[in-house]
């Protein structure tokens, strides 16, 4: 059976959202790429360790302990999830954001960062004013792979790293990490992933694919916010000072008059500074555990979904469907456009008139939505998204298809004026 997710368990068989004609009906979330909704599994078992969590590492008291070792077997499981190497670290982080500012922190100085411009925010500003090659994405994932071959070719002598998602938060199309590892390696170069939206939808492993370092947020893999993570290569790390300093991060700090002397804690623990997150690091490992348990079945419900969503919305006159490649699958996420209509208006309106969820905008990734945007001749750099996940049902996806197309053909039932840049009814 699919993992249940803790919505409907928590408000009631079927969660009903209030419409503005005073109508209840259930929620259609679909908006899992912004964030998952709880599973009942992770639930449970951060309700487990709430009357326990304390301080890790350093408390001699029972509660400590537990936390202690619930934090270091979290670690184990994010290993196993990502197929990590014995050598490799764990490092917790806030999420993914932070996992990739922390790498971009770390990396040797010097070093090339080569990656391509419809990365999302978090992987592409971490390098600003840092020797970037942002490559122009190409109209095909095997022309990415020759348009990296080349960028490497032509690197400077040094540290290299690519920078790669494993699936687009816009678009969903996977890339070729296999193939952009084994060229990255080729010109002696690391390449790390940026598996947020990957890591909700695939089973995948550093050790095969090959890659150097791997992020992703606990958010987007059905346990709650606040825990992220950084899986990799352990002597940059350990190399590098760590950006956010206190304790825990240090091993021995020494008072030496005018200064004071720090010795840095090794990884992981150099770069967990302060109290961690117990609780989120715990619900992040479980959600990884209950994933690996049940990828036939994810991969299968998402699948018929996701086929189901792009044939209804194929069906909607005007919809443009956004997409980066032309030989890439995708996970169950799609982002269009429809022709003359304003997507916050269109997505104030699912809300309104028919409890549906999903995001407008650019996504935190305005350099590849208006690239897209400009490839299917749209003038508008704002899109819709609707994406899948373990939640979604039949009916949401056909109430979202059954909705855009009355929207597009009748418009809303209701009215909506621009507000502080929001559609409100
Ligand atoms: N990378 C990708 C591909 C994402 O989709 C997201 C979240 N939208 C992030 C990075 C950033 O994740 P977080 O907000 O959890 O840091």
């Amino acid at each position: 059976a699919l993992p249940k997710v803790t919505v409907p368990a928590v408000v009631g068989a079927d969660l009903r959202v209030p419409l503005v004609t005073g109508e209840r009906v259930t929620y259609a979330n679909l908006d899992h790429a912004a964030s998952a909704p709880c599973l009942e599994q992770v639930r449970d078992a951060v309700d487990e360790l709430l009357p326990w969590y304390a301080s890790v590492h350093r408390g001699a008291g029972f509660a400590s302990q537990v936390s202690t070792r619930v934090y270091e077997q979290a670690r184990d499981k994010v290993r196993r999830f990502v197929g990590a190497r014995p050598s490799d670290t764990v490092v917790f982080t806030r999420n993914t954001t932070d996992a990739l500012n922390l790498l971009a922190r770390s990396v040797p100085k010097g070093t090339a960062v080569v990656l391509f411009d419809s990365e999302h925010h978090a992987a592409l500003l971490p390098w600003r004013g840092r020797h970037v090659q942002r490559l122009v994405t190409p109209t095909s994932s095997d022309a990415a792979v020759v348009a990296l071959d080349r960028a490497l070719a032509a690197a400077p002598v040094g540290p290299r790293l690519v920078i790669v998602t494993g699936a687009s938060n816009v678009t969903g199309e996977l890339w070729p990490v296999a193939e952009f590892a084994r060229v990255a390696r080729r010109h002696g170069a690391r390449i790390a992933l940026d598996a947020a939206q990957l890591a909700p939808h695939r089973a995948f492993s550093v050790r095969e694919l090959d890659v150097d370092y791997v992020a992703f947020s606990g958010h987007k893999i059905y346990a709650p916010f606040g825990a992220g993570v950084l899986v990799g290569r352990a002597d940059w790390l350990q190399a590098a000072e760590p950006y956010l300093v206190g304790g825990g991060a240090t091993a021995k700090v020494t008072d030496h008059g005018d200064r004071l002397g720090v010795a840095w804690s090794a990884v992981p623990e150099r770069h967990e500074a302060g109290s961690p997150n117990v609780v989120g690091v715990h619900a992040l490992g479980v959600a990884c555990d209950v994933l690996s348990r049940h990828w036939e079945q994810t991969v299968a419900h998402e699948e018929a979904l996701l086929a189901r969503l792009r044939s209804g919305l194929e069906s909607i006159p005007g919809l443009r469907s956004l997409s980066l490649f032309t030989d890439s699958s995708r996970v169950g996420v799609v982002s269009f456009t429809l022709a003359g209509l304003d997507a916050g208006f269109i997505a104030a309106a699912l809300s309104a008139e028919y409890g549906i969820g999903v995001r407008d905008g650019a996504f935190c990734a305005h350099v590849a939505v208006s690239r897209l945007a400009a490839r299917t001749g749209a003038h508008e750099q704002r899109a819709l998204r609707a994406s899948i996940g373990l939640g979604t049902t039949a009916e949401h996806v056909d109430r979202l298809v059954a909705a855009l197309r009355t929207l597009v053909t009748d418009g809303p039932r209701w009215n909506y004026v621009e507000r502080d840049g929001r559609w409100v009814a």
